[in-house]
């Protein structure tokens, strides 16, 4: 196998899907742990609690560990691991959906005392879009939670995933003893109080040892009980169902006790896989290929206040990256020289000199690389699936000083293209009405038209509640449409045709009355 197969085989590139308060930050901190990247877990901070503010400079300190953090790569089990963060609490944005868009496979991890939460049901959804292989982790099993019998079947419903238990609880809360691999037959015993250690754990093999008696009386005659109806009532693991998004590989611990996390880091290391080949407007592109090919999924403004550049984000998808190679930046049709790519080796900022398929590098970018472009050594190729979300958050922006439309509009264009927000005109009205997935991205939208276009507004609530892109093969028909609902019929900041719905049941009617028209949820670049 040549050195480039090798490399690009043994990565694995993944991103955490939670809920707030699931615990991501606490799951990273010990997956970072275990790639031993950080001595005692504790450095990844938490970005709760910051409050919204529209002071850029603010904003940027306060979210500067979220940037340094955007990617983490480490070694595990022999294989070069990128960890790509979904940003979740009120920086929870598109780029968070977009992030999805650039892994191989997820972890979704689950509390175990709420069980399917919101935000969960809807990054799920975009994990579909790619039928994403998922992990799952059902965490804090040290509190009391619900019966884990009753979790998975809870995922089974209400996310239309199979569930194949790997690991099974013994006991929760206070009585938490640990877990039973099923597929290794041993129980994994759990120590309270060494959540910032890599624990040895005592360990004892098969399930009828009278040793797991003696270790937790008479929760190894439950626990064997269980069992029986476990296997009968779940899904046993199949490697297949898993790479094909139908079942989910299910283990059981607790972050903040570093419990049960390595067992879910070897089966994602092991079962996840390696890159996967891309799909492009005309073929797909296997990750082994020889030639560099990448595209951008995320825009992140200003990491350094000093200088006003932006860094894209790459999620490169065949070949390598050589410090001073020339890419193509295939929509400007230009080449341009690489010298400084960066890399994220978890927590800090590097200029690296090679990168491998999977692998994310970041490019300094003046305003010219839009979400979705694409980079080559020279082929003409456009990868597809990175799509725009139908916002579910929406201001009419207003300016502080009327005379600066212009300004304003060309801001809002570009602001777009990066992805920091979606821009609606509605044919109706001169208004201009932003969309938005978290509430963040409303302040940074600000914060950026003052710094960078010299451009004060204030938003208004506005009565949108959902918007979609709409399409129509019969023109005629698609001009009735537009025609009879003119109120509703905005054009994008890429000038496509969307319909803004005030209310879902408004929405509902039109896509019943209106049959031929096609509303879509996403829109490709
Ligand atoms: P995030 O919002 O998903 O990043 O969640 P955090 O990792 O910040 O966790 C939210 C809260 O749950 C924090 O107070 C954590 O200390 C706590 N937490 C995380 N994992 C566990 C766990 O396994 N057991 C318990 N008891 N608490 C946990």
């Amino acid at each position: 196998m040549s050195k480039l197969t090798s490399e690009i085989e043994n990565r694995r590139t993944f991103a955490i899907i939670s809920h707030p308060d699931a615990g991501k930050t606490t799951i990273t901190e010990k997956v970072l742990l275990f790639g031993k990247q950080i001595q005692e877990a504790g450095v990844v901070k938490g970005r709760k609690g910051k409050h919204a503010t529209s002071d850029w400079m603010e904003m940027e300190k306060e979210r500067g560990i979220s940037v340094t953090t955007s990617v983490m790569q480490f070694p595990y089990g022999g294989k070069v691991v990128n960890l790509l963060d979904t940003p979740g609490h009120e920086d929870f944005s598109e780029d968070t959906y977009r992030t999805l868009t650039a892994v191989d496979s997820a972890l979704m991890v689950i509390d175990g005392a709420k069980g399917v939460e919101a935000r969960t049901i809807k990054l799920m959804e975009v994990c579909r879009l790619r039928d994403t292989p998922i992990v799952t982790f059902m965490n804090k099993m040290d509190r009391d939670i619900r019966d884990p019998i009753e979790l998975l079947d809870e995922v089974e419903d209400v996310l239309k995933i199979k569930c194949a238990p790997v690991s099974w609880p013994i006991g929760m809360g206070k009585q938490f003893k640990g877990v039973y691999h099923l597929l290794e037959d041993k129980t994994y015993l759990y120590k309270s109080g060494l959540g910032h250690t890599i624990q040895e754990e005592r360990v004892i093999e098969g399930l009828d040892n009278p040793e797991l008696d003696q270790a937790i009386g008479s929760l190894a005659a439950d626990l064997r009980d269980e069992l029986e109806l476990v296997l009968g009532a779940s899904h046993e693991f199949d490697l297949q169902e898993f790479l094909d998004g139908q079942l989910t590989p299910v283990f059981f611990g607790t972050a903040l006790g570093n419990f049960g996390v390595d067992h879910m880091l070897d089966g994602l290391v092991e079962w996840a896989p390696s890159p996967l080949p891309r799909e492009t407007d005309n073929r797909d592109v296997p990750a082994t290929e020889d030639k560099f090919t990448g595209f951008v999924f995320k825009i992140q403004a200003n990491m350094d206040p000093q200088h006003r550049d932006r860094i894209a984000f790459v999620r490169i998808c065949s070949g390598k990256y050589q410090k001073g190679m020339k890419m193509r930046h295939v929509r400007l049709g230009r080449d341009i020289a690489v010298n400084n790519a960066l890399t994220f080796l978890a927590g800090d900022r590097e200029h690296l000199e090679e990168a491998y398929a999977g692998d994310i590098i970041g490019l300094h970018n003046h305003g010219t690389i839009q979400i979705g472009d694409t980079f080559t050594e020279g082929e003409e190729l456009k990868f597809r699936g990175i799509p725009n979300f139908a916002p579910e958050l929406f201001r009419r922006v207003r300016l502080r000083d009327p005379m600066k439309n212009k300004a304003l509009l060309k801001g809002l264009v570009q602001l777009s293209e990066e992805g920091a927000t979606q821009v609606f005109r509605p044919q109706n009205s001169n208004d201009l009405i932003l969309g938005a997935v978290g509430v963040l991205q409303f302040d940074v939208v600000a914060a950026r038209l003052k710094n960078e276009y010299k451009v004060e507004c204030i938003y208004d609530q506005v009565s949108v509640a959902t918007a979609r892109w709409v399409t129509c093969d019969n023109e005629k028909m698609f001009e009735e449409f537009k025609r009879k609902n003119a109120d509703n019929i905005a054009l994008d900041g890429g000038d496509n045709w969307s319909y803004l719905a005030p209310t879902m049941v408004n929405l509902n009617l039109a896509m019943e009355r209106w049959p031929d028209v096609t509303f879509l949820e996403t829109r490709e670049h």
